[in-house]
């Protein structure tokens, strides 16, 4: 290690998230090359190092946000899901997302007419174009636009709005919990979606859990968008530098009759192959496949 930052979760040359209250007893680490970037923001804690073995990695709160090598999963799937899912998406909206790699994945789809980013927080968009460029290279693109503000004082103002203003798809790509991302795992949260989308719109939230943790907050989170909406699946991406290495994401639909877990619109193997690396049409439906225990306490709603 050459840098002469310091921060409060690294020593001995290695990063390690800890987090007792969402994580007891477990602590995922990865070895640090250096240092590039620490910050007390006027809304988190910024890290930003350079790994040995993940390129570089941004981490808010203590907590990893996305590494260079395995980010795609999360960011191809937390795209993919719905806007596949939908059968013509055009307009889009993507709440937290600061790094750009949902956006960079959104403007694949020739569909998408506008997609617009809000951001509390400026400084992770500059940080990332500085560091993560390989994600920030989806704030370049001429559909995209961005609004800094806190994504729920957002949505409030768009409660009002005319249908033409609201969203086929809305993607939340926010932090976890603990922090500026806290009211986005409550029910007036989904609330506020359900009322941004227009009748055959789809949303999609990262869940800050997987099987694997606190099963418990994963089923509280189902059953609250349950009284929202009439379509509430879970699926998951696999992603090494998330604790216990699986990310639950939520998927809910506003038309009841609607089968998020198989895509509307499938593209040939070799487009594909060509346009992503992680997602395909087999994997989005398979993804929605929970282990028994999971289904159990997940599905059925009693135990
Ligand atoms: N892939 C990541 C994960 O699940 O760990 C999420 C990445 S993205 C960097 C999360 C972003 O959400 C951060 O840039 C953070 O500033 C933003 N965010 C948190 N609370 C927010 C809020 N209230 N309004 C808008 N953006 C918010």
């Amino acid at each position: 290690m050459s840098s002469q930052l310091t921060h409060v979760t690294i020593q001995d040359g290695w990063f390690r998230e800890v987090s007792e209250g969402s994580f007891p007893g477990q602590a995922m680490r990865l070895r640090v090359k250096q240092i590039l970037h620490v910050e007390q923001s006027p809304f988190q804690d910024i890290l930003v190092f350079e790994s040995t073995d993940y390129g570089n990695v941004l981490v808010l709160d203590g907590i990893v946000q996305v590494s260079e090598r395995d980010e795609f999963s999360y960011q191809e799937m937390i795209s993919h899901l719905p806007l596949f899912a939908h059968s013509n998406p055009k307009r889009v909206l993507v709440i937290g997302g600061g790094d750009g790699g949902v956006l960079r994945e959104v403007v694949k789809h020739d569909s998408v007419e506008e997609a617009t980013l809000v951001e509390i927080d400026e400084g992770v968009i500059h940080l990332s174009k500085k560091y993560l460029p390989h994600m920030a290279k989806g704030f370049d693109h001429p559909k995209v636009n961005v609004v800094i503000t806190d994504g729920f004082e957002f949505l409030n103002k768009l409660s009002q709005a005319p249908t033409s203003e609201k969203y086929d798809v809305i993607i939340t790509d926010s932090s976890d919990p603990d922090g500026p991302a806290e009211m986005f795992f409550q029910q007036r949260y989904f609330k506020l979606l359900h009322d941004a989308i227009k009748e055959d719109g789809i949303i999609i939230t990262q869940a800050s859990e997987n099987v694997w943790l606190k099963i418990q907050n994963l089923k509280t989170l189902m059953h609250d968008a349950r009284q929202i909406f009439p379509v509430v699946e879970l699926s998951s991406c696999t992603c090494p530098t998330y604790t216990s290495g699986q990310l639950a994401l939520m998927i809910c639909s506003k038309k009841a009759d609607d089968d998020v877990k198989v895509p509307k619109r499938v593209l040939s193997k070799m487009k594909e192959r060509e346009l992503f690396r992680y997602y395909n049409s087999r994997l989005h439906e398979a993804s929605f496949i929970l282990p028994t225990f999971a289904e159990k306490i997940l599905v059925d709603e009693s135990v």
